[in-house]
């Protein structure tokens, strides 16, 4: 029996061919997206991303400099001390319970890894802090995995566009890894993080400016 509806086969309103098009004007709009946190390391992304969960990237990257100065890997970060890591991070939300994170993290990989982040998921979530779409975001920015680690803007955009019809990030990820051709799936999550984040913002789209606006099958366009 088949219990695929048809619109599930191509991604939900959505032509397959419109779904390549979309993609393809991102990356000429944008041939090389990258993550808007600083870093310049697998250690400091993984930090960076760390702070940034509920937190905005401005806000991590008016810290991070300074305290990649204090402490940029394992040893350094653990020598620093929880309480002197809150002084760096205490305009970050969530900065108590985030430091705690980080020094356990940073412990984690000196007992289990020789203090090198791991490229793998598994690996990567037993870390103190790390779930599921930090491990991916570091997957996807460090190694180029082919991975889209749905955040809010994502899974946002990608129901507006049509590009999927879910319910939560987890189904998300698995119907954009479906529709979205494999060819674009390296940048993916840059391109939709971005366009959630500048032009199909979450109170107000800006449609009228969205390079994608004649794809889109989204109902309430605000043209
Ligand atoms: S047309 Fe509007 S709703 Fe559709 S993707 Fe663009 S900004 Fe978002």
């Amino acid at each position: 029996m088949l219990y695929l509806s048809i619109p599930s086969l191509l991604g939900y309103g959505m032509k397959k061919e419109n779904i390549d098009l979309i993609f393809q004007r991102f990356f000429e709009n944008k041939p090389h997206p990258r993550i808007e946190l600083d870093y310049y390391s697998p250690y400091t992304l993984l930090i960076a991303v760390v702070l940034s969960a509920q937190s905005t990237d401005k806000g991590v990257n008016r810290v991070t400099p300074t305290l990649f100065e204090a402490a940029d890997t394992p040893v350094a970060m653990v020598a620093l001390g929880e309480d002197q890591l809150k002084q760096y991070i205490k305009t970050i939300g969530l900065y108590n319970n985030k430091a705690k994170n980080i020094i356990a993290m940073s412990k984690a990989l000196l007992e289990k890894f020789a203090g090198e982040v791991p490229d793998n998921l598994n690996d990567l979530k037993s870390l103190p802090g790390v779930g599921s779409k930090s491990a991916k975001v570091m997957l996807n920015c460090i190694w180029g995995h082919k991975v889209i680690a749905v955040d809010t803007h994502i899974f946002r955009v990608a129901n507006r566009m049509g590009l999927c019809r879910t319910t939560n990030p987890l189904k998300t990820e698995i119907e954009l890894e479906r529709v979205i051709p494999k060819k674009w799936q390296d940048h993916a999550h840059h391109w939709l993080v971005l366009h959630g984040r500048y032009v199909c913002k979450a109170r107000k789209p800006v449609c009228a400016r969205c390079i994608v606006n004649d794809l889109c099958c989204y109902k309430d366009k605000n043209l």
